[in-house]
């Protein structure tokens, strides 16, 4: 544990966060390998991001297994696992042949690569890159990259010219051996794009432009291209949009693309249904509108974007949103690198760090004027640094050492959830009127959870429905289980 809270300290974090470890890692033990963590030596002042890897040995394909777990500074440091899944849930929630008794696992790691976008998926031996972060974090890309034992990749995704998408593109396109790279049919006059293209010629790859409705496979999951529908005038609408499968479960990523772009995809009449949204333009309420939220309804969102970022992202329209909805949110500034893992009907989360919930849907930008915000990524080599009051500082004195990743109870197992969300102090009465039922329905976003769900914690009670009903039942109602509890 010691050399856990060191590093924290080399990496320069609050006291507040410093305390808000120190007493997880009282409460928690901290995950089993950790104590032993030694970073080499080489890396110890050069880079801290290896200590960053979230990765525990059970969620890597078995081939890159052995590989990790022989290099100690990757051991798990991850805060908090949020287990979601019930095993007993399988069988329930697959409509297909049980995909996980057969599929490669999936793993999408967010990596926290600051202000910027940059999402890592493996699945068995392939492996896939949506977009490198800004231009100073190709290197920390690279070396996450090899401690997952990754040495090619079939895709590079550029979602969109920006440099906090394909910054650090080059590195990456350089140092593996990259099957296919694809970026969207635009051109950029900055020199980060340049960077790009003359990589992509040295290397004698060549970009693609895929379009919409064509389908890649990633090993035993496929992703089909949704976006750009068409050219549009603002750089980040042109970001290719993907949808990815893997057995029942589904994600979406979508780059920056923003209202205009979403709308369109509305109107395509695309099934954008997902389980998971990486959620765009960084939680900017440029995007994510109330309407492709509906069509998206994902029970998870994951907002990518730098600590203290000058945009304010994730703004409070877009969180306001997510919370209204039930959905469970995880963010790259408060959580460090987030990974979910699918077996292909289950989805099984972790972050490398805790935050408490009211953090979680709190926006750092109160004090940042849209203009500010709508200055955006646009620039060649922004690097989202800039001054201002971190609300990340002080809302981390309030944390307490309950071990979950701002999502209430979703560290908790689903076994142990029901008698969980009875003991919270905001349960209602009607909650204890029902004592027989077994689900919780959402009025609102129709989807059902179990008790312990995270969600239900957040859930508005005039939505919520006590439902003893089956599952079945629930269904043929027109509801949906809940693809984070897995009802
Ligand atoms: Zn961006
Ligand atoms: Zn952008």
């Amino acid at each position: 544990m010691y050399s856990l809270i060191t590093r924290f300290f080399q990496r320069g974090l609050p006291a507040g966060i410093m305390a808000l470890l120190l007493s997880l890692s009282m409460v928690t033990g901290c995950s089993s390998g950790a104590d032993a963590a030694a970073l080499p030596s080489e890396m110890s002042s050069e880079s801290s991001f290896e200590s960053e890897i979230p990765a525990s040995s059970e969620s890597l394909p078995p081939e890159t297994a052995d590989e990790v777990s022989a290099a100690p500074s990757s051991l798990p440091e991850t805060a908090q696992s949020s287990t979601d899944t019930a095993t007993e849930a399988h069988t329930a929630t697959d409509t297909s042949a049980s995909p996980s008794d057969t599929l490669d696992p999936l793993t999408v790691h967010f990596l926290d690569i600051g202000q910027g976008d940059s999402t890592l998926i493996t699945c068995g031996d392939h492996s896939m890159l949506i977009d490198a972060g800004d231009n100073n974090v190709g290197t920390k890309i690279q070396l996450y990259l090899t401690k997952q034992g990754i040495t090619s990749l079939d895709y590079a995704i550029g979602t969109h010219p920006d440099a906090d998408h394909i910054g650090g593109l080059d590195v990456i396109l350089y140092k593996f051996d990259v099957n296919r790279t694809f970026m969207p049919d635009i051109v950029s006059d900055t020199r980060t794009y340049d960077d790009v293209i003359q990589t992509v010629r040295n290397k004698n790859y060549k970009i693609e432009h895929p379009v919409p409705g064509e389908t890649y496979s990633l090993g035993d999951a496929s992703f089909e291209i949704l976006g750009p529908l068409k050219e549009y005038d603002n750089t980040n609408s042109n970001s290719i949009c993907l949808k990815l499968t893997h057995g029942s479960n589904t994600f979406l990523f979508c780059g920056d693309a923003e209202l205009e772009a979403e709308s369109d995809l509305l109107s395509s009449g695309a099934d954008l249904n997902a389980d998971v949204l990486k959620v765009s333009h960084h939680g900017s309420d440029t995007a994510t509108s109330q309407s492709f939220l509906q069509a998206v309804s994902p029970s998870c969102a994951v907002i990518s974007c730098g600590d203290d970022n000058k945009y304010g992202h994730p703004h409070q329209e877009v969180l306001d949103r997510l919370n209204q909805d039930d959905i469970t949110v995880y963010r790259t500034d408060l959580q460090g690198t987030v990974t979910v893992t699918s077996d292909g009907s289950s989805l099984n989360w972790s972050t490398e760090k805790n935050a408490p919930e009211n953090q979680i849907f709190s926006s750092p930008a109160s004090t940042f004027t849209d203009s500010a915000a709508s200055a955006d990524d646009s620039s060649a080599s922004s690097d989202g640094s800039a001054s201002g009051s971190n609300p990340a500082d002080t809302a981390s004195s309030q944390s307490q050492t309950t071990g979950t990743a701002g999502t209430g109870n979703g560290a908790a197992p689903v076994s142990s959830g029901a008698e969980e969300t009875q003991n919270t102090s905001d349960s209602l009465p009607q909650q204890s009127a029902q004592d027989n039922y077994q689900y919780i329905l959402n009025a609102n976003t129709h989807k059902f959870h179990l008790p312990g769900c995270s969600s239900v914690d957040r859930m508005a009670e005039k939505n919520k429905i006590y439902s003893s009903e089956t599952r079945d039942a629930i269904i043929s109602q027109g509801y949906d289980p809940c693809g984070n509890c897995n009802p």
